[in-house]
């Protein structure tokens, strides 16, 4: 075994022991990511001299009996939150040159906690696709197969864990972009309950669906990462003041008489046919673990990807208004007059997609077409909110599968923007409900990719979808397949 492949329990366990140092394991990463990161791709900005400097600093807080169980830990960070002096750039090229003067809230409290950032991981451009292929910095791919997408759009955040360069990474979720690439890259990604992670310091996509969460390795990883970085924010007006339950010490307990539904409409015709296996194989495991399965039906699925795709466009139109060439970010140098320089700054500064979601959102907000189309989408997203709701009253948890396939190929939906889109069918109600999900590995394709499997929770109901998540990888074994690279 190598000190890449140790999980965040096992490098903590070691770290307090004295077994290792955080230099040692920091170092260790860093050569891993040198070694690896031109094939994958996986980061945008790499932070050594820093690395190297804070891992010492938790070293000597681990020699005086200061550390606690993240001190030392080298992580990564989605692109999208913002780190005081490290350049973050939304892998967008409006930004490429933006060094932001405070940090995300969430990253301050792992660095409060010692934790060692190793640098900024790629994504789609301003979180907007479910391949990592809109980023300005070149496509991440997949470490279990190259020619693969990694998901996205946290593609960055789970292409790193599969490739061992970093032991733990956050990303964000607005649509799937936790659960989607921690699916296709075989790793444990949770997406939170609505409020309960601070998005201060996060580039905002879009406002009412955006939430933090981690990519991790396993599920107790991903509970000690969840706990750390939880809780009420007031910078966030939209963090909850809920206590922050242990949720490593709520893993135990198994599934016996636990009620888990089936949501038939995730269960369709066009289903991957290694997807559907992994699916029925998880409820068989399930079933012999003492969990009683349950048919159930949220109706209102259909709606959904034309809901979303409505709600977070005009948010987004709204939100990327602010990168104007005038306070911060690119601006053309030579434009003639104020609104030249407008149009030409983010001519040039955002990628194709985001301009597309632009107009889509400017379009849907516009005054004649607002009732029919962003007035509607709400409404539908009250019902689809509704179908979970109603559904918790028979079940305590929802399984479904992350994705409607393995990872495809690089390329293979660049141009079909509604093929990329419906890619996002299963992870997007969840987040129009604003409730939790996780996805954990759930076996492999024919051809060798990882398959996620998704449980969704009631709101705030995180303990519950880890402790299920947990029993299913204590009794398989295919989150400790390791991507060959
Ligand atoms: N793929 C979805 C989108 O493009 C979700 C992205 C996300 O969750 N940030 O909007």
């Amino acid at each position: 075994m190598e000190l890449f492949d140790l999980t965040l329990h096992e490098l903590s366990e070691k770290l307090r022991r004295r077994e290792l140092s955080s230099v040692e394991a920091t170092g260790a990463m860093l050569a891993r990511i040198e070694a690896t990161d031109k094939n994958v791709n996986a980061f945008i900005t790499v932070t050594p001299e820093q690395a190297l400097r804070d891992a010492d600093a938790a070293d000597r807080r681990i020699a005086t009996g200061e550390g606690e169980p993240l001190t030392g830990i080298p992580i990564a960070l989605k692109d999208i939150f913002l780190t005081q002096g490290v350049r973050t750039t939304c892998a967008s090229r409006i930004l490429e040159n933006f060094i932001p003067p405070y940090s995300a809230t969430a990253w301050e409290k792992l660095k409060e906690r010692g934790m060692v950032l190793l640098g900024k991981l790629n994504q789609d451009e301003f979180a907007m696709g479910s391949s990592s292929e809109s980023s300005a910095f070149g496509v991440t791919r997949n470490p279990w197969d190259l020619e693969c997408i990694p998901g996205g759009s946290s593609g960055g955040s789970a292409a790193a864990i599969a490739a061992r360069q970093a032991t733990a990474t956050l990303g964000t979720d607005t649509g799937g972009s936790i659960r989607q690439p921690a699916s296709h890259c075989g790793c444990v990604g949770l997406k939170p309950t609505y409020g309960r992670v601070s998005r201060y310091g996060v580039i905002a996509y879009a406002s009412s669906l955006d939430q933090v969460g981690p990519v991790t390795r396993d599920v107790r990883d991903c509970a000690l990462m969840l706990g750390a970085v939880a809780g009420h924010d007031p910078k966030d007006s939209t963090s909850v003041d809920l206590p922050v339950p242990d949720y490593a010490a709520a893993l135990e307990g198994g599934v016996k008489g636990l009620k888990i539904g089936l949501p038939k409409e995730y269960f369709i015709e066009g289903l991957d046919p290694d997807v559907r296996r992994c699916m029925d194989e998880a409820v068989a495991t399930y079933l012999s673990l003492g969990a009683e399965i349950v048919e159930l039906s949220l109706p209102h699925t259909d709606y959904a990807v034309a809901c979303y795709y409505l709600i977070a466009t005009a948010e987004a139109s709204s939100n990327l208004a602010r990168y104007d060439g005038v306070r911060f970010g690119h601006r053309n140098r030579d434009a003639k007059g104020l609104m030249e320089m407008y149009c030409k700054s983010r001519e040039e500064g955002f990628g194709a997609e985001v301009k597309r979601r632009i107009m889509l959102g400017t379009y849907a907000l516009s005054s004649g077409y607002y009732d029919a189309y962003y007035l509607k989408a709400q409404k539908v997203r009250t019902l689809i909110r509704r179908d979970f709701l109603k559904a918790f009253e028979k079940v305590d948890l929802i399984l479904a599968p992350v994705a409607p396939t393995p990872a495809f190929r690089i390329g293979e939906k660049v141009n079909d923007p509604l093929q990329m889109y419906l890619s996002d069918i299963f992870t997007i109600p969840v987040n129009l409900a604003g409730t939790c999900g996780i996805s954990v590995p759930a076996g492999f394709s024919s051809g060798g990719l990882p398959i996620g499997l998704q449980l969704v929770g009631r709101p705030f109901g995180e303990e519950s979808i880890l402790r299920a998540a947990y029993a299913f990888e204590q009794a398989t074994e295919w989150h400790k397949r390791k991507a060959q690279i």
